[in-house]
């Protein structure tokens, strides 16, 4: 698969010349004749940073051009991927739920683990099919594999919960966290699609919102 540029999402040809080890000269896109991969010289945290701000370009140099074409094993890295992001659920259902003197450990984390299971399992139907149907995907890139790897990869904010246990915050943050979460898979979504903002958001919204009914009825 050709890499892509992060200002406009068209496929090129080459990102950049290496003329010698650490020598490079970044490629302009024909489309926009912008630099078509500006990060590939930037410092990971400016990535993260931009990632944190929700900057198409950033998602776009991740989801097209790092992960999709360095990772050697790629089903290897989707399942690790989705197994800490169950986790990272499943830890949230815990501290919203809260622990009961009536029940052992042990009984409560195997439904706490069932639950966040469930609510994954219908959460990522939903969100495997929908958006076959409702969005157009950019060439290369419409797989159901593509669309679990954008959404996982894109709920990074979810390890901001194991702050948790560290300093004692209010279970609300968990709520904030999920309202962050969401706008990420939107623009990372909105990345990988041609669709307008508002399918993008209403797809996203409408399974996260889901998700919670789902959680809540199996509370
Ligand atoms: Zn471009």
């Amino acid at each position: 698969m050709n890499p892509r540029c992060v200002k406009c999402g068209q496929g090129v040809e080459k990102l950049y010349i290496q003329y010698s080890p650490g020598n490079i000269r970044l490629l302009k896109c024909s489309n926009c004749k912008s630099v078509a991969d500006e990060y590939i010289e930037c410092e990971v945290m400016i990535l993260i940073i931009d990632l944190i701000l929700h900057k198409p370009p950033a998602y776009r140099h991740l989801l097209f051009n790092l992960l999709r074409d360095k990772v050697q094993n790629f089903d290897a890295l989707l399942f690790k991927l989705s197994i800490i992001f169950l986790a990272l659920d499943a830890y949230k259902l815990w501290i919203l739920n809260g622990i009961s003197v009536e029940q052992s450990i042990m009984i409560m984390g195997l439904k706490t683990f069932g639950c966040a299971l469930l609510g994954n399992v219908v959460f990522f139907c939903v969100l495997l099919v929908l958006p076959r149907r409702f969005l157009t995907f950019v060439d290369d890139f419409s797989g159901y594999r593509d669309v679990l790897l954008v959404v996982i990869v894109s709920s990074y904010l979810k390890l901001y919960m194991l702050s948790m246990l560290v300093w004692e915050l209010p279970a609300s943050v968990v709520y904030i966290i999920d309202l962050f979460v969401m706008s990420s898979n939107m623009v990372a979504l909105r990345a990988i699609t041609e669709s307008p903002f508002r399918r993008c958001f209403g797809l996203c919204f409408g399974v996260h919102a889901l998700k919670f009914f789902v959680n809540w009825l199996l509370k």
